[in-house]
């Protein structure tokens, strides 16, 4: 048995089953990687983004990689990095090298999250992502700013990883935020039983939709997941009549064929008779997050110069608008 099924089985089992334990004396706990405050770009007005960990897709060109996994990761910082090896001598795993100087590297393969080298490192060159948190010490922090939410138009956006994943807290959060008189966004790829998205909306303002590939074998392959449960419920949120903004990445290699980009336009186009679709946020890809994939330890399937032209993004969004569909370009 290698010692990535090694690695595998062990998330399955001893820190999967170390978070349930914990998530099971108290259903309004999450694990979040950042609360950003004064968000511009995650609903309307100025917003307060809460970022969940753990996600049920596995999208290669994800650009939270550090939101994926549903348990906290530690993530080397070479910045401040001393080479003193400190870390190295802590980690009972033998997860830590260096392959150059001054720059640490952790193999995630070999990586049990014990935590060792965020203690011993002086130098803040050791960072942990993912914190436990209560659902009511979030709104805690959110409701700090509801004087720029209520001038504004803006409130709370959860989202990820992917939130509903995550189901209770996502729901403690959005649930309590309406009781303080909050609005409320939820940025989700749509990929839950229905009836669970249902009981979202009843405390849910706004929903980011995530469509990544109308054809159900290509989604599996470059997500994961099948995309038929993602598309019903887009067909039911519409009939809801919620305001829904899609949002689309767009993909070298992946969905950035006009064909496809038009199927979605076209699938777009009849959630709107249906519904009320706001706009589509087209999220085209650039090389940027391939730094970070880098930095968190993560292989990154891109080629650092791939980028789309400004005629290559006029031709994506006129496949929108000639369908009547308000687009923007970009977070
Ligand atoms: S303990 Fe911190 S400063 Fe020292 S080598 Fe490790 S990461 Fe670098
Ligand atoms: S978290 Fe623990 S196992 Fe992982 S690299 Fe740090 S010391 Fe090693």
């Amino acid at each position: 048995m290698n010692q990535q099924i090694l690695h595998e089985e062990a998330e399955q089992t001893a820190l999967v089953e170390k978070e349930e334990a914990a998530f099971a004396t108290d259903d309004t706990l999450g694990i979040i990687t950042n609360i950003q405050m004064f968000s511009l770009n995650d609903g309307p007005g100025i917003r307060t983004t809460v970022f969940l960990k753990g996600c049920v897709l596995n999208c290669k060109w994800c650009h939270n990689p550090e939101g994926m996994k549903r348990y906290p990761e530690v993530f080397p910082n070479s910045k401040n990095c001393t080479g003193c090896g400190k870390c190295v001598a802590a980690c009972p795993a033998g997860a830590i090298t260096f392959p150059k100087e001054k720059t640490p590297y952790i193999n995630k393969d070999l990586c049990i999250t014990c935590e060792s080298c965020v203690e011993v490192c002086e130098f803040d060159s050791m960072n942990l992502w993912g914190v436990f948190v209560r659902a009511g010490d979030v709104l805690d922090t959110v409701e700090k700013d509801k004087l720029f939410y209520d001038q504004s138009g803006g409130g709370l956006t959860i989202s990820g990883g992917e939130p509903t994943s995550r189901f209770e807290f996502s729901l403690a959060l959005l649930k309590g935020a309406k009781e303080r008189g909050i609005n409320t966004a939820l940025d989700t790829c749509g990929y839950l039983p229905w009836e669970k998205l249902e009981t979202l909306l009843n405390y849910t303002d706004l929903i980011l939709y995530d469509l990544k590939h109308l054809d159900p074998k290509a989604h599996k392959q470059f997500t994961g997941r099948d995309n038929t449960l993602i598309l019903e419920n887009a067909k039911k949120l519409a009939e809801k009549g919620i305001p829904i903004r899609i949002r689309v990445p767009v993909i070298p290699g992946r969905n950035d064929t006009l064909e496809a980009l038009a199927k979605t336009a076209a699938f777009v186009a009849e959630l709107d008779k249906k519904g009320e679709i706001l706009a589509v946020d087209l999220l085209p890809y650039h090389p940027y997050a391939g730094a970070k994939y880098r930095l968190f330890g993560y292989d990154y399937p891109f080629p650092s110069d791939a980028k789309f032209t400004d005629d290559d993004i006029m031709q994506f969004v006129e496949l929108f608008t000639d369908q009547g569909i308000d687009v923007t370009v970009g977070g």
